[in-house]
């Protein structure tokens, strides 16, 4: 009898890596000399797409065939790349819910989709989720949503995926922006990335080679992640990595807002680009990068790279 290592998570899901570089020649960025490029990594996997892919397999290679119980909103895309992770190689995964009310409503499409990837749904408090964090509390979540386990039996992953696994994942993003991977040419060179928990700017600025730069443009209001992503790097490299900044002005109200002058913007740039342009996080971030280059705040000659993190949900 032989015994073969199973596969990798990583190699197991065949991703499209590196994520292809694309140049789109938008006049708003070529009329002051500078370069517009996508980096799609809303190519990488069909069902678990963009950052997803990069900060959720290192976790499933931690988490080594146990159930993976992790936490997230209605909407959420993390929810839905964990629960689709889990059907395609074969582990359980249990998602816990923002929002009790949720509870024996029908469900949402990214929940039903969650469900029928065999995703356990449970749904809790806003207060007990927002407490998570504290071990007390999660023991407790734990209980309640996966019956008799104990903090050893599951792997858990925390709210966005982001954590130091996921952090050393998306240096690999940073990394395949550099000269010598094929990324864009030499020179001055600006990376614009959305965040949500800032996972992916966390890993992405300790990838990028020297002379570059990320900016991160948070779609939460609230002015605390900065402390976040640097507590993030203390955790995976272990201090600061990279040079990288945040710009707060373009979270249009919040996480899930997207009023008509964004929808707009998006609109029009699926228009010039043909790509689907997902609202709650990449619109932001383009539409960011545009004002941005517009206020001259890029040098001519400077190529600026957006990370297009993911696609529309479905
Ligand atoms: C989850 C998500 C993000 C946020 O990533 P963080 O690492 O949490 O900052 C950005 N873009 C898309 C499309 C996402 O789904």
């Amino acid at each position: 009898m032989t015994h073969e290592a199973p596969p990798s998570p990583s190699t197991a899901l065949r991703p499209a890596l590196p994520s292809p570089l694309q140049e789109t020649g938008d006049e708003r960025f070529t009329s002051r000399g500078l370069r517009l490029l996508l980096k799609r990594d809303d190519l990488i996997h069909p069902d678990i797409p963009g950052n997803k892919w990069r900060k959720l397999t290192p976790n499933l290679e931690a988490a080594a065939g146990r159930p993976v119980l992790t936490f997230g909103g209605a909407y959420s895309n993390h929810l839905r790349a964990v629960a689709a992770a889990g059907r395609l190689l074969g582990f359980d995964t249990i998602g816990v819910v923002r929002g009790d009310e949720l509870a024996g409503r029908p469900l949402n499409p990214s929940l039903a989709q969650c469900a029928a990837d065999g995703m356990r749904l449970h749904f809790t408090d806003r207060a007990a989720y927002r407490a998570k964090r504290d071990p007390v509390v999660l023991a407790r979540i734990l209980r309640e949503a996966t019956g008799d386990s104990t903090p050893d039996d599951v792997y858990v992953v925390p709210e966005g995926g982001s954590n130091a696994p996921a952090v050393l994942g998306c240096a690999d993003l940073g990394r395949e922006l550099s000269p010598e991977t094929g990324g864009a040419g030499s020179g001055a060179h600006v990376v614009g990335v959305a965040c949500g928990t800032g996972g992916t700017l966390a890993g992405l600025a300790a990838g990028l080679p020297r002379g570059r730069r990320a900016i991160g443009f948070p779609v939460l209001r609230g002015g605390f992640l900065g402390e976040e992503i640097r507590a993030l790097q203390r955790a995976a490299f272990g201090g600061p990595a990279g040079d990288w900044s945040l710009d707060e002005r373009f979270h249009f109200g919040g996480y899930a807002r997207t009023p008509p002058e964004l929808d707009a913007f998006a609109a029009d740039f699926e228009q010039r680009h043909g790509l689907a342009v997902e609202r709650l996080y990449v619109a932001k971030m383009l539409y960011g990068l545009t004002a941005l280059a517009e206020e001259g705040a890029f040098p001519a000659g400077a190529s600026v790279t957006a990370v297009i993190t993911g696609r529309p949900a479905p």
